[in-house]
């Protein structure tokens, strides 16, 4: 029985300040015995990670950061270790969010990179690939994910794999109110829990979590956490408003 997991990717929104009242309100609004059966994690910006931890204290959401630096540590100026992360309280980090392949030239082979140090220093990547529209017009998307998946997996061994989060974000959905139908997001969970299965083995593909992402909200998250293989979700616009997230959470918990 996987156990559904509501990611917040606040993504270059809210100043310290800004995140701590944030944290406040979802902690108020959040329901204890939500926490047991959903993981709850929020990625708010590099900066106000310290005092986000601070806030979230002992209250089982997890923290994480939007981005990683594939090196130790060094002379890379305005980049952020693994090892900052852990040491600001983070468990977990995204890697290869589309806006980054998209802005920052992120390939696939880096993005692996970023994972394997990740994984080095006991963080949990959650690790994104989707197509862009015109991929799925051509319908190329399995394709594309799958060529996706096998480079940024590239060189994990079966310990390693049980150990990572895979969600799925068609690029024409992320912040463009256009939402992927529970049926067409289902049919790439289920290739991708398939493909899962074929690198790696079935028992590790029924247990890896798949997250939805693109615009997803409070509106249509019941409709999209029902299906078989999607397994919570990775949420921008709509994680930056605790009533939202927190609805989010709840239909997530009846699941
Ligand atoms: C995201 O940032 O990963 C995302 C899915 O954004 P939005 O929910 O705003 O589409």
């Amino acid at each position: 029985m996987r156990k559904k997991l509501i990611a917040g990717n606040w993504k270059m929104n809210k100043t310290v300040s800004e995140t701590e009242e944030l944290l406040v309100n979802i902690k108020h609004l959040i329901h204890g015995d939500a926490l047991q059966t959903v993981d709850v994690l929020v990625c708010p910006p590099f900066v106000s990670l310290y005092a986000a931890k601070n806030i979230l204290g002992n209250s089982n959401i997890h923290l994480g950061a939007q981005n990683i630096h594939q090196e130790e540590e060094g002379a890379y100026t305005g980049e952020v270790s693994a090892k900052m992360l852990v040491n600001s309280g983070c468990s977990h980090v995204i890697v290869g969010h589309s806006e980054r392949r998209q802005y920052f030239i992120e390939t696939n082979e880096l993005i692996n990179l970023k994972l394997k140090k990740a994984l080095e220093h006991g963080l949990v990547p959650v690790v994104c690939v989707g197509e862009t529209l015109d991929q799925r017009e051509k319908n190329v998307q399995i394709e594309i994910v799958n060529g996706q998946i096998t480079k940024c997996l590239a060189g994990l061994d079966d310990e390693e794999i049980q150990k990572i989060v895979i969600a799925y974000e068609p690029v024409w959905a992320i912040g463009t109110g256009k939402t992927a139908t529970p049926e067409q997001a289902n049919e790439m969970h289920i290739n991708i829990r398939n493909f899962i299965s074929e690198l790696f083995n079935n028992e590790i593909s029924e247990n890896i979590v798949l997250l939805y992402g693109g615009s997803l909200n409070d509106k249509n998250a019941e409709e999209l956490l029902s299906m078989s293989d999607i397994d919570g979700g990775l949420i921008g616009g709509a994680s930056l408003k605790a009533e939202s997230f927190v609805k989010i959470i709840n239909i997530a918990k009846n699941k």
